[in-house]
């Protein structure tokens, strides 16, 4: 359907308003979506489309391979400088950062509402993260600390030493436009790294907006920018990045497909990785669970960003004597969901991100269909104005025919709004069914019995990163390491002793006596 003058100028406004809320140019001209301390960009052209109008928000020049070999060797030269500010000020550094990103953080939720089309509390939510850490990461810069061991030798001690580690490569995914960045950033900062950031090429205005706010800061402090590069681009930028031997640690947070790739290559030369892949998360409902604390939290989890968290609930195991009452009142809140603008307060469900999440979407419902699954609800587009224009699609709640935790239909992470539901007798089998698939990302158990929170939580237990009691998969806060195990990568960033990564640990053996002797006791004289 063609849209209307009045129509596209509306659109216009809408955007408009966002974008030069935050001095991003609401003109046709094309945007540097490159900064090494100054800004440029003359590689392929990105666009960024609003997933809920299909309008293209900028063009944006994405970074030349040479551009990109220069940023990399200004962060390195700006490592050199910034690993010998002491920590505490480099913390004072974080903390001006926050308080600028705090004083544009509903602007900035609102970008991340626009771009990647998540709802507006939950794209200020995403910017809030990227504060909650620069605090954490404030503090952190005085507390890095290393230790003290005792040594055999006499007149001897041993030192566990933290230094700055180098360049950082932060890859981020479509998903987390701004918070990822945010939580790589602040320790890599702390720990006296140069980051650069290559976030995921279609939100690259998201992106723009948070280095114009952190290169800011920097530059007003006398500070190289160059401590916190942007390289806009897709997979070729990517994998030159993740290729160049002068990136010390890559941090990848994508799909288990790409991480794979990226895992690979970095350790071919010996690099250092923290992979944060995707999640196949499962919520395991009990008899005696609080249903009406349970049922909202599937909800959230399964429908929230429209499926696209990597902490999403996917899977849903209910136990045979609640199933038929969880399912009936869970149906019930999806038939309230209405789709609508991620900008307007109110709205629950937005778009999905592009043409490309909607065909995981179209390929997720197709497999139900053709294998004889049980769709209760959902499985569909929106194909009425306005919703025509951008990617909003009916979240679906399925039951598989099959029960098998390997079969294709459980064993991958399908990235859209899909909950693939189970019934249950025990416990135990709800458990191995959790832990049978390849990814270990989130887990939630409800329930209110005390033994079967010790069998969760042990070593019989959930063996995902997060284990959850009584609070969904979805969402987590930043003081606890995040990640997940098995296929979702092993990955810990954000608190917790996820900094450790960030440094280069030696071992110092330091002799303050009069005599060399040797260790174990060795003796090497003529
Ligand atoms: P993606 O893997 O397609 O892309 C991620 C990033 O990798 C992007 O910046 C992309 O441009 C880049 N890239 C693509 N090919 C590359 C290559 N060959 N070499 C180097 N870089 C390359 O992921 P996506 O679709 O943007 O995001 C969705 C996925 O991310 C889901 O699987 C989701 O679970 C996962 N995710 C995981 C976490 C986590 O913390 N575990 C958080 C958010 C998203």
């Amino acid at each position: 359907m063609p849209v209307s003058r009045s129509q596209s100028s509306l659109r216009r406004g809408r955007a408009s308003a966002v974008l030069s809320a935050l001095d991003i140019p609401t003109t046709s001209a094309e945007l540097d979506g490159v900064y090494d301390g100054a800004w440029k960009g003359s590689g392929d052209i990105l666009e960024s489309i609003c997933p809920t109008t299909g309008e293209v928000l900028a063009r944006v020049r994405s970074a030349s391979p040479s551009e990109l070999h220069a940023a990399i060797e200004k962060a390195r030269e700006a490592y050199k400088d910034f690993r010998l500010l002491p920590a505490p000020r480099r913390g004072e550094l974080v903390r001006q950062i926050r308080e600028a990103l705090a004083a544009k953080r509903d602007e900035l939720g609102a970008l991340v509402s626009l771009e990647m089309g998540k709802i507006r509390t939950e794209g200020v939510g995403e910017v809030q993260e990227f504060i909650d850490i620069a605090d954490y990461a404030v503090g952190l810069s005085r507390m890095m600390n290393g230790r003290v061991v005792a040594s055999e030798r006499p007149g001897h001690s041993i030192l566990e030493v933290p230094n700055p580690l180098g360049v950082i490569a932060v890859l981020s995914a479509f998903n987390f436009p701004v918070a990822v960045y945010g939580w790589n950033l602040c320790i890599s900062m702390a720990a006296g790294n140069a980051t650069i950031w290559k976030p995921s090429p279609s939100t690259p205005l998201c992106a723009i907006a948070v280095t114009k706010i952190v290169s800011g800061v920097l530059e007003r402090n006398g500070i190289s920018g160059a401590v916190a590069g942007l390289v806009t681009g897709g997979k070729d930028v990517g994998e030159a990045v993740v290729e160049s031997a002068d990136v010390d640690m890559v941090s990848f947070t994508g799909s288990e497909a790409v991480g794979r790739k990226v895992g690979k290559s970095v350790q071919s030369r010996f690099g250092k990785t923290l992979l944060e892949l995707g999640g196949n998360n499962a919520a395991i409902i009990m008899p005696d669970a609080d249903l009406s604390l349970a049922v909202p939290a599937v909800f959230f989890g399964s429908v929230g960003t429209a499926g696209q968290r990597c902490t999403s609930t996917r899977r849903l195991y209910l136990h045979k004597s609640i199933a038929s009452e969880f399912l009936s009142r869970l149906q019930s809140l999806h038939a309230s969901l209405k789709p609508g603008d991620p900008l307007e307060a109110g709205t629950l469900l937005g778009p999905m991100h592009n043409a490309q999440a909607l065909s995981i979407y179209d390929a997720a419902i197709a497999q139900l269909k053709s294998s004889d699954a049980e769709v209760l609800t959902g499985g569909g587009r929106f194909t009425d104005a306005p919703y025509d224009k951008g990617y909003f699609v009916r979240p679906a709640i399925a039951l598989p025919k099959t029960l098998d935790p390997r079969d294709e239909i459980w064993s991958q992470e399908r990235f859209a709004p899909v909950l693939y539901t189970a019934v249950f007798d025990e416990l135990e089998q709800a458990i191995e069914w959790n832990n049978a698939v390849p990814q270990g990302l989130s887990s939630s158990l409800w329930t209110r019995d005390l033994r079967n929170v010790g069998k969760w939580i042990g070593p019989a237990g959930s063996d995902a990163g997060i284990v959850n009691v009584n609070v969904g998969t979805s969402g987590a806060e930043i003081g606890a390491a995040f990640g997940g195990n098995k296929s979702t990568g092993w990955g810990r960033e954000s608190g917790g002793d996820a900094w450790k990564q960030y440094v280069r640990w030696s071992a110092c053996t330091i002799n303050f006596s009069d005599e060399a002797p040797l260790a174990q006791g060795v003796s090497f004289v003529s």
